[in-house]
């Protein structure tokens, strides 16, 4: 049975840029992504947070009577509650109380696959923990991780304060390691010249989808949140011949809360050493303009706001009217328009990846010796070959290759330019 949630959207007079009722419906998306069930929401309305609840004493009877009547499992808070906070309040509705942070991680939780992605969740809960773990209210159960045996002399809570340090300790360190070696695997990637792709956008956008239709990666969707927390790669093969890698990448939200970036670098390290971006847009959403700035922001915070990116406007065959999408285009210096999920312009999409990348790859014209079939195997590999020609001791070969690769082959003796 869905979980019955209620809704608080806290509305301070000082807030960021984003209209109340979008940060009520996405505060919904994310319940209903959890596979709950709104019964109630209501927008809080206070000048400034109240220490003691963060919201007016008014507000809170309001929604304790809610829980009363509505048999509500969870109160759900648009903002971040301190630790003494939402003991607070949880004491006066009667009824189980988070906040959005502690509910994003808890979809992370639900969907995380991969070791790392476990270890990356786990830390980011802990860590926002460990400084609400004062007195008694936080049920450490709910972390499954079997902690706190009293030992002689101490309380619970500094067993349990200090088996939760140690545990920090120990998943950043592991962290590292994993985040080393998936660091020499894209090294390895560097080194065969192949180009690195990142699918950025706001949840939702239609990223997974437009893998799957590239690729047919065969990759879950969903219609709803955070379906995709690991990294997610695969090889692609240009129209051009030209292999690319093309990676996924998890939600982007409003406002992802500065501590789960960090968390949650490994994840997007994809972007950062990512070779182009593509930015993907759901127009037929109304606000995509704030989500589009919503991942900018998410971006620059990752300093990636100047990588090659090109903006895919997708669920163009959700609209009823197209006409403003030109006007929409010629705002963007790379655009495609596009609907991943009916597979409608790919191949725009594909020409335009190829076009910007294009400044990585040139034309070599050259003859090998017929005794280094290490090279020849490589140029077949790596580049797109058009033309070869075997005379005598020689092979020569016409390729479009990476630049890196022409410039391998320029320092090796023996081969000649033939152009
Ligand atoms: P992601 O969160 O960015 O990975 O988004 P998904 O690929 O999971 O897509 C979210 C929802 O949008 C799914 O229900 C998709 O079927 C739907 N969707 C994606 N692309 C399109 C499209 O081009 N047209 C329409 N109509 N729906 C789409
Ligand atoms: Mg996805």
């Amino acid at each position: 049975m869905a979980e019955k949630a209620l809704l608080v959207t806290v509305d301070f007079d000082k807030r960021g840029s984003w209209p109340i009722e979008d940060v009520a419906k996405e505060l919904e998306d994310l319940v209903v992504s959890c596979g709950g069930e709104v019964v109630w929401r209501t927008v809080a309305r206070c000048k400034k947070p109240t220490p003691g609840y963060l919201i007016g004493e008014g507000k809170v009877e309001e929604i304790a009577d809610v829980c009363r009547t509505a048999g509500v499992d969870t109160v759900i808070f648009s903002h971040d509650l301190k630790g003494s906070q939402q003991r607070n309040l949880e004491e006066a509705v009667k009824t189980k109380t988070i906040d959005r942070t502690q509910l994003i991680l808890d979809i992370f939780a639900r969907r995380a696959k991969s070791e790392e992605g476990k270890m990356q969740v786990e830390l980011a809960q802990l860590e926002y923990l460990l400084p609400r773990l004062v007195g008694k209210g936080i049920e450490l159960s709910r972390l499954g991780g079997g902690i706190g045996t009293v030992g002689p002399g101490e309380t619970k809570l500094e067993v349990d304060r200090r088996r939760i340090s140690e545990r920090i300790t120990r998943l950043k360190r592991d962290l590292k390691e994993v985040s080393v070696s998936r660091r020499l695997k894209r090294k390895k990637r560097t080194d065969q010249n192949v180009p690195s792709i990142s699918l950025v956008g706001y949840t939702n956008a239609g990223k997974s989808t437009l893998l799957n239709s590239l690729t047919n990666a065969g990759q879950l969707t969903f219609d709803g949140l955070f379906t995709t927390l690991d990294p997610l790669s695969r090889q692609y093969i240009l129209p051009t011949h030209q292999k690319v890698i093309l990676s996924d990448t998890v939600g982007f939200m409003y406002e992802l809360p500065h501590h789960l970036i960090e968390a949650f670098k490994a994840t997007l390290e994809e972007v950062v050493d990512a070779d182009l971006l593509l930015h993907v847009l759901d127009v037929s959403n109304p606000k995509f303009r704030n989500l589009h700035d919503a991942v900018i922001d998410v971006l620059k915070e990752l300093n990636c706001q100047d990588k090659p990116t090109i903006t895919v406007l997708n669920k163009i065959d959700k609209l009823t009217d197209k006409s403003w999408l030109r006007n929409l285009e010629e705002s963007f210096p790379n655009v495609v328009s596009i609907s991943a999920l009916k597979k409608e312009n790919l191949s725009a999409l594909t020409g335009k990846i190829n076009e910007v990348l294009v400044p990585t790859t040139t034309l070599i014209d050259v003859e090998i010796p017929i005794g280094r079939m290490d090279l020849i195997n490589l140029i077949h590999k790596e580049g797109e070959v058009k033309r070869v020609d075997y005379s005598g001791d020689f092979v020569r070969i016409r390729a479009v290759v990476s630049f890196k690769l022409a410039s391998q082959l320029a320092a090796v003796k023996g081969i000649k330019s033939a152009s």
